[in-house]
């Protein structure tokens, strides 16, 4: 899958960035072990001084080379679990002072083996997602501040407005609070100002926050910018964007200028997430009867596969 190049490079300036953090935050704990464990400096010392009589045993080549270095090497050896020693019984983990990597298999250097590494291509995803999500509200809205005392708990024929929400808002809060990555998608139907999009950037952020890569789109706006891409008139790679993070929440479903070329742009995106089982939160104002009338036959049996909410009662927003 294609990155573009701009993002690339952003994400290795950023693995640049995170390595000098990693040797200063090494360096502090060093410091700080040196004053609080005056003893582990001199056994530092020790230890480098096996090293130089490692090296001069090797070029000496002596008969009794091998048996001098295998005395060297347990004394090496002991000094090491001293130090190990020294560190626990401080309160340290054995570890505290090895070398820091956020990313063990590249070591933070971003490609292996002249390959970019996957860290790197998230990076560079991540990075692509946070420019599109730039003019979504994602901020403004929470679980936290989603009333559910706007919806009458009138009962009629069943269960209330409310108690319809609060099944939508459990769903939602689900759906985030456990997101792998691997989930069913969630389809969002029902009229205007009933909570739809507040639900989905509600769920949007909290995934955010668990540093995966999503993208928030409303749906026109998406098809304008991919058409604009791919008819050359403005630089990026949006579809291949959306189509590889790990939620893509597409908003308002239906109020895209409706033709064969958009519906294609849609079963493309839907279809080849579905494909690659990478979620989806689709919000739509259109009812099942208008979404089957609008769309092809394919492209509406692949919305039904996800878990459809609907979303009942009166607009919210004029409360
Ligand atoms: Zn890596």
């Amino acid at each position: 899958m294609a990155i573009s190049k701009e993002y690339l490079i952003q994400a290795q300036n950023e693995l640049e960035m995170l390595r000098s953090e990693n040797r200063r935050t090494e360096f502090k704990r060093r410091s700080e072990i040196l004053e609080k464990i005056p003893e582990y400096g001199n056994l530092e010392i020790k230890l480098a001084e096996s090293m130089s009589k490692v090296i001069s045993l090797v070029a000496a080549k002596s008969p009794d080379t091998a048996e001098k270095l295998k005395a060297v090497s347990e004394e090496n050896l002991a000094v090491q679990r001293e130090m190990e020693r020294l560190l626990t019984e401080n309160g340290y983990s054995k570890d505290y002072l090895d070398q820091i990597y956020s990313c063990t298999k590249c070591r933070d250097m971003g490609t292996i083996d002249g390959k970019w590494c996957e860290c790197l291509k998230k990076r560079a995803h991540k990075l692509a997602a946070d420019e599109l999500n730039k003019r979504s509200p994602l901020k403004l809205c929470s679980f936290d501040n989603f009333d559910l005392s706007f919806y009458s708990d009138v009962r009629n024929n069943g269960s209330s407005p409310r108690e319809e929400m609060e099944n939508n808002f459990r769903i939602c809060k689900d759906f985030a609070e456990n997101f792998k990555g691997n989930e069913k998608g969630l389809l969002m139907t029902g009229g205007t100002g009933l909570g739809k999009t507040h639900l989905s950037l509600a769920a949007a952020k909290r995934i955010i926050e668990k540093d995966f890569c999503v993208v928030y789109c409303s749906t026109p706006e998406l098809l304008r910018t991919i058409d604009n891409e791919q008819f050359g008139r403005s630089q990026g790679d949006t579809m291949s964007v959306v189509t590889s993070c790990d939620l893509l929440v597409l908003d308002d479903l239906g109020a895209e200028n409706s033709s064969e070329r958009s519906t294609s742009l849609l079963y493309e995106i839907i279809n080849g997430r579905l494909c690659r089982s990478l979620p989806m939160i689709i919000n739509t104002n259109l009812s099942a009867g208008e979404l089957n009338s609008r769309y092809s036959e394919r492209l509406f049996s692949r919305l039904f596969s996800m878990e459809v909410l609907f979303f009942n009662g009166n607009d919210n927003r004029l409360k």
